[in-house]
């Protein structure tokens, strides 16, 4: 990749240095000049007034495939206990939106021992057609199966676009797919459309640790795969559809397996359940100490909330891990969160943008959680909350 200054056209503006976040631009002698701190983001040139910057990509040297072989989106499902994870359930939901706009079915995918009695139920979810992959070994996840099973299952059916759970087993076997696929994997993605013109998927995922949103595409091969965070996508409403059923019987031999799992030891259950929960109150670095966070805990109880908090609140030990929210904490997407103190970073922000009412309390009117937020309250926190919690329980002892 290569970038340009045109300097005829240069004026030294400076937008260019202004929105660089990787010192990747200088002005010198009234002209822009690209250091090599470049991160080729093209940050840049979108804020160029002249068009003065080029960035140059290389073209694919790769064998070209017919895309038009590709056809069909689909959803690979994962369980634990026979219990298919939510987020499969997640990504049918947009995988329907996507395969709307391409006007493609939706195949629903799961590897399994015993789920012929929850095929219907599945189809509620709204497929075009189950494919159920069943072998008595497959009541566990095994990397080296799954990643046998659908490598020949994809190359046989062709999908163009395949969504799976970025859940550590969907890290797991995405991965290890696409390398045999050749095919492009977007991992972690928040944002999944489709380019009408070139049925191009449009991945966008955080990036540059945070600081900035990237779309990414996969022009050149087939399938596109992604991998998207469970709380990214609402489920859809169930419905009635005639889904058309397609059993596999595979006859996996244990003796064939590089891996063998001797004793699944179940994690200690958390009772802290934020990615459901329908109100959440959660507390940044503004919240002041540890000691501050009983009010934050107090407003969440009568509101019947979950707590959470940003990551500074975690480092400083105000909150334990598995309260975080954001980027390298959970995807929560309740009806409504109150963020209080918390400034709203783009890593906060990807955690929980989702939500359905956001609520934002701070003290600094220019503070990026206003821009998400629903209804903003701009003041002390120490002041605001109590008044709440009071108003709150008055309306309680009312009903
Ligand atoms: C790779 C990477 C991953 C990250 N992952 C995450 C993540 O998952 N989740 C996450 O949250 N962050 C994450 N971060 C950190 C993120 O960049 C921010 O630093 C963090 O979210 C800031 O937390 P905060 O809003 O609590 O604190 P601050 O940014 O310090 O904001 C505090 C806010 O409180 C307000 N305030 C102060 N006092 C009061 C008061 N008395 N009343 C009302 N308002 C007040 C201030 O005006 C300010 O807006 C990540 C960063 C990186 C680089």
């Amino acid at each position: 990749m290569s970038i340009f200054i045109d300097d005829e056209l240069c004026t030294g503006c400076g937008n260019c240095v202004e929105n660089c976040v990787f010192s990747g631009v200088e002005i010198i002698d009234n002209k822009a000049i690209i250091t090599e701190n470049c991160a080729f983001c093209g940050a840049c040139l979108d804020v160029c007034p002249v068009n003065a910057i080029l960035i140059e990509s290389e073209e694919f040297k790769g064998d070209k495939i017919d895309l038009s072989q590709y056809r069909g989106v689909w959803v690979i499902a994962e369980h634990y206990q026979n219990i298919i994870h939510p987020v499969a359930f997640q990504l049918l939901g947009k995988g329907a939106e996507l395969a709307k706009e391409l006007e493609v079915n939706l195949t629903f995918v799961i590897l399994g021992a015993d789920f012929d009695d929850q095929l219907d139920k599945i189809s509620l979810y709204g497929p075009d057609q189950i494919i159920y992959i069943k072998s008595p070994i497959l009541k566990h996840y095994y990397s080296d199966l799954y990643v046998e099973a659908l490598t020949d299952l994809i190359n046989e059916n062709k999908p163009e676009i395949i969504l799976i759970g970025a859940t550590p087993t969907g890290r797991d076997f995405a991965p290890r797919i696409a390398k045999r696929l050749n095919a492009g994997l977007t991992a972690d993605c928040t944002g999944l459309e489709i380019d009408q013109n070139t049925r191009n998927l449009l991945q966008t995922r955080p990036t540059f640790g945070g600081t900035l949103m990237a779309t990414i595409l996969t022009p050149n091969s087939r399938p596109q795969m992604a991998t998207v965070r469970p709380g990214i996508f609402q489920s859809p409403e169930k419905m009635k559809k005639n889904t058309e059923i397609k059993k596999i019987e595979y006859n996996f031999k244990e003796k064939d397996l590089v891996s063998k799992i001797v004793k699944v030891i179940d994690r200690e259950k958390s009772t802290i359940n934020l990615e459901e929960a329908e109100i959440i109150v959660a507390g940044g670095r503004g919240v002041g100490s540890k000691e501050n966070f009983k009010m934050i805990e107090e407003l969440a109880e009568v509101l019947g909330a979950e707590l959470g908090g940003s990551r500074v609140t975690v480092e400083l030990n105000w909150l334990d891990q598995d309260r975080q929210i954001g980027q390298t904490g959970k995807t929560v997407s309740p009806k409504l969160y109150i963020a209080c103190g918390i400034s709203g970073a783009i890593q906060h922000l990807v955690g929980m943008q989702n939500s359905e009412i956001i609520v934002a309390i701070n003290k600094d009117r220019k503070a990026p959680i206003f821009k998400v937020a629903h209804y903003g309250i701009i003041g002390d926190l120490h002041e605001i909350v109590p008044v709440l919690i009071e108003e709150i329980k008055k309306i309680k002892n009312e009903e």
